[in-house]
């Protein structure tokens, strides 16, 4: 062991990250060194609830058993082949996927930012060769307030100044809506060059923002209308993250393609996936898209084992009971800081009006002395994802935590 590395307090571990590390993140200033189930436990040994669950990745608890012993039995016999060999696990995750989620195929990659990478390639590809569009002119429809990771493609489609600016030149081909608006999509794709709408069902990096009733019916109905494949990012709002399998299902609809990444492994690994129709997948061939690491072995023993136990402990049906619970408390809370209070299941935002100079960081601060971790989002706004395994006892009491930290400031 790197000598350090034994018996670090959080203050040296954050002063080697500032020195050593690029600063392309603000973390809380608390340091993590061990998890379980709802529970985090700082190096100095002091015990938290994390309430952002590494944005929505950890679905299913810290360290889940059931998904490590996956892991551990799947790494002690083969990790990694690449697709050069067949490997005996990729086809099992294939269809277990397929059939949990229904879809024809899939293909998986590691990031989430990878997955959409690739269900934009998907998209292109299948434009010009069963849809028509002449090369090179397909176009992209997206949402205003979009988050789709970080590469440079994506990022060109962002309006986000800090993900955005000085990154150019950047991708063409996209075209932006607002979010939500039906009418102006519809606007959208009277181009017949339009390929695809590719869009978040509830906007998470956004400030958790819900379409209004009826969106994502419309979205379907419009893609069939104008043959225009439909691409829901569900890489945050997916497995069981919103009180549904994905968010989709609250209104029933089928997306073309389907992006997941994020709890598809629990929390353990980068694993991600795009799933589609024959009709799509088969457009690619063989040295025309890919990963070293995508679909390896270990992905795919964790990614089975992940999605079974969100099935079996039923965490869709947690997230939507215990998700109400969540929004009535806050909703109750009376302290004119607290300017909204949104969301479904167990992806939830509190508005923080700021009130005598305070501001969501300084909230965020406050429930970390309390033991409820959580972290703004565009500096009004905190979002709470706490694992799916939290039980309603566990819930009430971080309730509790949060409420006593809103209202330790002044009203006015
Ligand atoms: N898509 C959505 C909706 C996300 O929320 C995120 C990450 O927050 C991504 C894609 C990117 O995933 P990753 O950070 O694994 O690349």
């Amino acid at each position: 062991m790197v000598k350090e590395m034994a018996g670090i307090s959080s203050k040296e571990a954050m002063a080697l990250e500032d020195r050593y590390g690029a600063h392309n993140y603000h973390p809380m200033p608390v340091v993590l060194a061990r998890g379980e189930g709802v529970y985090v436990w700082d190096v100095e040994g002091r015990r938290y609830h994390d309430f952002l669950s590494a944005y929505s990745a950890v679905n299913q608890g810290h360290c889940h058993p059931r998904i490590i012993q996956a892991m551990i039995d799947q790494a002690q016999t083969l990790t990694l082949t690449s697709r050069a060999f067949h490997n005996d696990k990729l086809g099992l995750a294939e269809k277990f996927m397929c059939e949990f989620f229904g879809f024809d195929r899939a293909l998986m990659m590691n990031s989430g930012a990878e997955a959409v990478e690739t269900a934009l390639k998907l998209a292109r590809k299948w434009a010009y060769e069963v849809k028509g569009i002449p090369d090179g002119l397909a176009k992209i429809v997206v949402c205003a307030d979009n988050f789709h990771g970080r590469t440079t493609t994506i990022i060109s489609f962002s309006n986000d100044p800090d993900g955005h600016d000085h990154y150019g030149p950047y991708t063409p081909g996209f075209v932006m809506i607002p979010f939500g608006d039906l009418a102006a999509l519809e606007h959208a794709f009277e181009d017949g060059n339009v390929a695809a709408f590719l869009f978040e069902p509830i906007q998470g990096e956004a400030g958790i923002v819900i379409p209004p009733d009826g969106f994502l019916a419309g979205v379907r109905s419009l893609c069939d209308k104008f043959n225009v494949l439909m691409i829901a990012d569900e890489v945050q709002t997916g497995i069981a993250r919103t009180g549904k399998r994905l968010a989709v299902d609250h209104e029933e609809v089928k997306p073309d393609l389907l992006v997941l990444g994020k709890a598809l492994s629990g929390g353990t690994m980068p694993v991600s996936a795009v799933l589609a129709s024959d009709e799509v997948m088969l457009t690619l061939h063989p040295g025309q898209h890919g990963s070293t690491y995508g679909g390896n072995p270990l992905a795919c023993a964790v990614a089975i084992e992940a999605l079974q136990v969100v099935q079996d402990e039923q965490l869709a049906a947690n997230a939507e009971a215990l998700g109400k619970v969540f929004r009535a408390r806050m909703q109750a809370i009376d302290h004119p800081m607290v300017e909204f209070v949104r969301g479904k299941g167990l992806l939830n935002a509190v508005g923080i009006r700021p009130t005598a100079g305070y501001k969501a960081w300084d909230v965020c601060i406050r429930m970390m002395e309390g033991g409820v971790l959580a972290k703004p989002t565009h500096d009004h706004i905190i979002r709470f994802a706490p694992p799916l395994v939290i039980n309603a006892e566990q819930l009430e009491a971080c309730c509790d935590i949060i409420e006593a930290a809103i209202l330790s400031f002044p009203k006015a």
